[in-house]
This record gives structure tokens, sequence and C-alpha cells, in this order.
């Protein structure tokens, strides 16, 4: 199937959402509290469905279980991925995720590595990325008598900013930005610190201090140092590879030709548009589009002004 499959994904209530998720990028939002957009998913929490082709209506999960060969015959039992954007209208919560080795122990699923690369954000907008505690003895006791100023680190973000935030991770995202993450597909997320705030019914969310404890990392976060290559059209830039993804991000202005180095990829626009090319078959690509691209298709060419976050598993 020389085809690219396009998504439909899942959009996700939050107590933190807004409606950015339907100005920015034109998604029909059924609350005002729109938080997350799971674009890229076969996760049971919010699985994505494909829009177009022979396999038009089925789900993505059901897809990597059926058919393996679109996907290279990958190892990876679950597809290993999602791809997600989030508006942040207010504060995350202050989390931290376990690693594979913790989440299949307790949570019967993958761990997760994540990262972000920031679509938007407001002025004076922060993240908390990291914390200050050099033990475990240190961090314990500051979480337990919420010295939350002294514990967390906090730094300013800018559109077009990205950030790597490993399992282990202490890390909020903040008001004001609007993000697209490529993570492990998994739904695990333990809560340090939710701000005292209150849920629509009244309620403070649960918090999971123990086994956040139990997965903080001291080490401080070293993001990653993303490399420029300037091909002909193409900008291509090389966010982050490491053992679960590689990720891109490029800019077309023009025409650029890529012949496939890895199974399968993911691909989102976020910026523009433009056509995709594939033999004789072209697809129209805008903004907001999510897609992947097979393993039959072996080369492609992008025409148009637009930019994309490219992803494949490591796996
Ligand atoms: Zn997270």
């Amino acid at each position: 199937m020389k085809q690219p499959l396009f998504l439909q994904g899942t959009l996700h209530e939050k107590i933190w959402g807004g409606n950015r998720l339907g100005t920015v990028f034109n998604y029909e939002l059924n609350s005002d509290k729109t938080g997350e957009y799971w674009a890229i998913s076969a996760h049971g929490n919010g699985v994505s469905q494909i829009l177009n082709g022979r396999f038009e209506g089925m789900g993505l999960d059901q897809l990597y279980h059926l058919e393996p060969a679109l996907f290279g015959y990958p190892k990876s039992k679950v597809f290993p991925l999602l791809i997600k954007i989030l508006d942040a209208n207010d504060w995350l919560s202050v989390q931290v995720h376990p690693d594979d080795a913790y989440a299949l122990a307790h949570e019967d699923e993958l761990g997760k590595t994540e990262c972000w690369y920031v679509l938007e954000a407001d002025e004076g907008a922060e993240i908390i990325y990291g914390h200050t505690a050099k033990t475990k003895e240190d961090l314990k006791e500051m979480i337990m008598t919420g010295q939350w100023d002294e514990l967390l680190t906090r730094v300013s973000v800018k559109a077009g900013d990205f950030f790597y935030v490993p399992s282990g991770t202490m890390h909020a995202i903040g008001r004001g930005i609007l993000i697209l993450e490529t993570q492990q597909s998994s739904d695990t997320t333990y809560r340090v610190y939710d701000f005292d705030r209150p849920d629509k019914s009244g309620q403070l969310r649960e918090l999971h201090l123990k086994e956040s404890i139990d997965v903080l990392t001291l080490a401080e976060p070293k993001n990653s140092q993303p490399v420029d290559l300037k091909v002909g059209d193409l900008m291509s830039t090389l966010l982050v590879s490491n053992e679960f993804f590689t990720v891109y991000k490029w800019e077309v202005k023009g025409q650029a030709s890529f012949t496939q180095t890895a199974p399968y990829y993911l691909m989102s626009v976020i910026e523009g548009e433009g056509d995709l090319l594939i033999d004789n078959d072209t697809y129209s690509l805008k903004k907001g589009d999510h897609f992947i691209l097979p393993n039959h298709v072996a080369s492609w060419e992008f025409s148009g002004d637009l930019t994309l976050i490219v992803s494949y598993s490591n796996d």
C-alpha cells in the first residue's frame, strides 16, 4: 500500500485545557477546556482512526496488529509512539513518568519518555524542568513539606524551543503554551503537586507521592542540542534521537525529495500547506494534518511551504 495513512485523533478535556486547539488547528472542540488532541495514537485511552484508503475507519491499534507489513514487521507488540498536541491554558500538574521497567512492573504498560516542540508560547510563559534536590532524602523532605519554590526549576520558553523529557524528570507545562509532544505510548503520570486546585466536581486530583519519589531521578535534565542541516529547499533539524524515538523538524520552502531510512514515519503538519507526492499520486496537506508513511513508501516528495514534525520508532 503506497499511500499515506491519514488519521483522525481524539480530543481530551482537562482542567487546565483551553480552546487553542480549535482556534489554531481548526479542530472541532466540544469543550472550552480541551487540553489534548491525541493525533497519532494506538493507546487504549484514545485510538486514532484511519481516514482514507482501504483501511478507512479502522483503529490504528487494530491496523498495527492486522497488517504488520505496513510497519515493517515491528518488534514492539504495541504501537510504540504517541503524538499529542497540548493546549496548556493553565499549568499542568507537576509530574513525573516511570521508565519501562517500573511501568511494566506497576502499571502493565510502557514507561514514558517524552519531548516537546513548542508551537506557541505567551510572553513570559514558563515550564518546570528538573528540581534542585541533591539526595532522595532532601527530595522527599521538600515534597512532603511543600517547598515548591525552592524545589522546582522554572525555565522560560518561546515558540520553536524543544525540550527532551526522559522518564524520571520532574516537569510541568506552564500556562499559555501550545506544544506538540512525541512520547512513548503510555498514559502513566505520577502527580507530585497540583497547585491545590479543585477539578470541576470540586475535588482535588489524586497525587502519587510514593511512586513519584520512587521514580524521580536526581540528575538535572540534559536537554538535547538540535542539529540543523540545509539541503536545497529543505531545512532539516534533528531534535532528538534516543533508544525510543528519533524526532525531526522539516521545513520545506519549495520542493524536497526523500528516501526511506526507517520502517515507517509519523508526520504532523504544524505550519503552512503543500503537497505530498508518492509515485504519481498527490495528497494535499495543511496545518493540523497527521499521517503515517507506511513501510511500502520507499520514496516521496514534499512541495509547498510547510513545516512538519516527523518521528520514527527506534524499537
Ligand atoms: Zn509529562
